[in-house]
């Protein structure tokens, strides 16, 4: 077994071809991580979430990490690590275009809503949803692959 880094090539490879991320960002010192579904496009990973406490933490604090991995079958895997900035699409015209893309490139994925727009405890019910959609601009990637030599 070899631990290798992975080109940034490698990488964008693996995190396009996913689609669950381990979104992590901190406050006064504090880490926060929970698993995120996104889809990549370009140098962006779009993402939906109702309000809580990892967007206010974001918005506080946009520097965030994502990790992503496979593992094929046998001992090996890849892992990315993605840092990030935090940015927010407002329901807004200057992000109306961000957040019909968003949404776009989402919706491929059947029920891709759900896990982002459910809580355990009873929602307020409001006039209007205040589902919001988000993305992390990759500033820096790093990744590492382990290959099993007998194969
Ligand atoms: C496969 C999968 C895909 C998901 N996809 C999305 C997505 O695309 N968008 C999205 O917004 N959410 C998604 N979630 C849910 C996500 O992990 C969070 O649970 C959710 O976003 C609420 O986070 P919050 O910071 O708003 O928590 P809040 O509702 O503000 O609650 C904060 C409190 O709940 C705890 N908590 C929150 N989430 C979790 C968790 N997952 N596990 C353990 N404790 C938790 C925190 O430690 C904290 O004490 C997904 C979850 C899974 C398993």
């Amino acid at each position: 077994m070899m631990v290798k880094e992975m080109t940034r090539p490698e990488c964008i490879a693996l995190v396009s071809a996913g689609r669950l991320g381990r979104l992590a960002c901190s406050r006064n010192d504090r880490p926060y991580i929970v698993p995120i579904h996104y889809a990549l496009d370009g140098n962006c990973l779009y993402s939906f979430s109702m309000p809580g406490q990892k967007i206010d933490w974001m918005r506080e604090n946009p520097h965030v990490c994502v990790e992503i991995d496979a593992f094929s079958s046998g001992r090996e895997w890849r892992s990315v690590v993605i840092y990030g900035k935090y940015q927010e699409f407002p329901d807004t015209d200057q992000w109306h275009h961000q957040r019909v893309h968003a949404w776009s490139i989402l919706e491929q994925h059947k029920n891709w809503w759900e896990p982002g727009a459910l809580k355990p405890t009873p929602q307020a019910i409001v006039s209007a949803s205040p589902h919001l959609f988000y993305g992390i601009d990759i500033v820096d990637v790093t990744g590492r692959m382990a290959v099993d030599e007998d194969n």
